[in-house]
């Protein structure tokens, strides 16, 4: 008998676990329909010996101590501050340019072939800048900083296709998370703790998921497994509708496609990550995981993302049909007996990483304070609270 099953090990069942184990000392099972742990974070040496990740290039960053300070307890760190260029084309010519993205002074100085300063550039935005009374959608959010036409440039073809929505149609909330700057920093995140897992994403859910009190089964998917495993109770990181057989309808999830390749260069691209906002280019954008990981190889790999209504769920839509819709499945979410919903796809939020710890720490403390452990006695209990450093 299990005391929990929980249903995923990516961020939110890994950090639940480990936490539920050792804390606890509670017995928990870990499934996950996927053949490896890691959820969308898992990556892997691919045919050359070149660390990569499955699911799209994944930068940790957060300003948050508590959840650096915890998965410090499973990885060490190579800092590491993602830069990203966009390529466009110079206002009214074919001719193509790579720029920084989040849109900077320098952005604006090469693209438009001036030599403007701080302040200058300030007035420049404020020229051109929509008065938008009431900021609602993604469209509002760009336009009122930075113009239509830059706004067209960068945003707009980028939404569509990674959406299939025009910006109009999204919540603010998605392109508010590339911030418009008037200085120099090209950095796309200006958060305190940037850094990526020393030796990798899986090391490190490795070592969460290490502790004798979790089994994990890998490939297995909840259904086959809910009424033949004993367990107390679960926690579930899947999509929330699924869990509830669909009942209301769908919740919208975007998905994409990756493709990976092997490249006979030692470098491909200046960064991290190019975006190609175009709409006429079929993807959004490429990533070289070698500056992610500082890894050394005569070769080098890349994954170019393609989006796509088809395939697993990797993205809560944000727009007010979808969160209305969420509400319904969240009201039957908190009603269920026995089951806690944590997780991007089971909280339908556009949440990072960091987020994902936060809120399965934030669970766990609500865990803890609510239910007796399962664990014998107060002594060995005491002990364990000591061994994990609670
Ligand atoms: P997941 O990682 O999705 O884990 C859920 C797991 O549950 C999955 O492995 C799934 O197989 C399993 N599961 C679902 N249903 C079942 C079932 N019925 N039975 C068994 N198993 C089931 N965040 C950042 O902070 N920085 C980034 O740079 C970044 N880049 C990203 C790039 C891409 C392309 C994507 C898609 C996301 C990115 N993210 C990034 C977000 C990050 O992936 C998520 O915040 C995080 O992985 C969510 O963790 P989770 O545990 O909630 O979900
Ligand atoms: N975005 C854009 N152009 C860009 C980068 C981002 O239009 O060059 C918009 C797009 O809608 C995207 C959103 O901003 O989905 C958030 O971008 P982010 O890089 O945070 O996306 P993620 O890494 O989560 O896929």
């Amino acid at each position: 008998m299990f005391d929990w099953l929980i249903v995923g090990a990516g961020f939110a069942g890994s950090v639940l676990a480990e936490r539920l184990a050792s804390v606890r000392g509670e017995k928990v099972l870990v499934i996950d329909r996927r053949p490896h742990i890691g959820g969308n974070a898992y990556d892997h040496l691919d045919e050359a010996g070149l660390l990569i990740h499955r699911y799209g290039p994944h930068i940790f960053h957060t300003n948050s101590k508590q959840v650096f300070d915890h998965l410090s307890r499973f990885t060490g760190w190579r800092p590491y501050e993602h830069r990203v260029l966009a390529e466009v084309t110079k206002p009214g010519t074919d001719e193509t340019v790579r720029v920084p993205m989040p849109i900077n002074l320098d952005t604006i100085n090469r693209l438009y072939d001036l030599s403007l300063d701080q302040d200058e550039v300030e007035g420049w935005l404020a020229a051109r800048a929509e008065q938008v009374p009431t900021i609602r959608t993604s469209e509002d959010v760009v336009v009122s900083k930075v113009g239509r036409e830059l706004y067209e440039k960068f945003f707009r073809g980028y939404t569509r296709k990674q959406w299939a929505l025009d910006p109009s149609e999204l919540d603010k909330s998605v392109t508010a998370r590339v911030p418009t700057r008037t200085n120099t920093d090209d950095r796309y995140f200006t958060d305190t703790f940037q850094a990526m897992p020393a030796d990798g994403y899986t090391k490190m859910f490795e070592k969460m998921l290490s502790h004798p009190n979790i089994t994990i089964r890998t490939g297995v998917d909840y259904a086959e497994v809910r009424d033949s495993i004993p367990h107390k109770r679960v926690i579930w990181t899947g999509p929330v509708d699924e869990y509830f057989g669909f009942r209301y309808g769908k919740l919208p999830y975007r998905s994409l496609r990756f493709e990976h390749s092997i490249l006979d260069q030692a470098e491909y691209q200046p960064v991290g990550t190019v975006n190609y906002p175009a709409e006429e280019v079929p993807y959004t954008r490429i990533s070289e995981y070698k500056h992610l990981t500082g890894q050394v190889h005569p070769k080098t790999s890349i994954t170019a993302e393609f989006p796509s209504a088809e395939g697993d769920p990797y993205y809560p839509i944000p727009r007010p049909e979808n969160q209305a819709l969420y509400k319904r499945y969240e009201a039957l979410a908190d009603a269920a007996q026995d089951v806690w919903f944590v997780g991007r796809l089971a909280t339908y939020r556009y949440y990072n990483m960091d987020q994902i710890v936060g809120q399965a720490l934030a669970t766990f403390t609500k865990i803890d304070a609510s239910l007796p452990p399962e664990a014998a006695n107060d002594d060995a209990e005491a002990l364990r609270r000591a061994a994990a450093g609670d």
